[in-house]
């Protein structure tokens, strides 16, 4: 049998590294840095999608 058996490796979302998923506390992330990071990615997502296009300003102008 081997150790890595018992010790389950996850994959970090934002890097790829591998990091053991037991002594991690970031898991899934393989450290706070990716953590942050990712997560910080979602934010600006979720900000970026008001759920619909915004009008361009300049073609605002243009049809006045
Ligand atoms: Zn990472």
């Amino acid at each position: 049998m081997s150790p890595e058996e018992k010790l389950p490796k996850v994959r970090c979302p934002h890097c790829g590294k591998q990091s053991d998923w037991y002594d991690n506390p970031f898991r899934p992330f393989c450290s706070e840095r990716c953590k942050l990071i990712d997560l910080g990615a979602w934010a600006d997502d979720r900000y970026r999608i008001p759920g619909e296009p915004v009008p361009d300003p300049d073609e605002d102008e243009a049809s006045e």
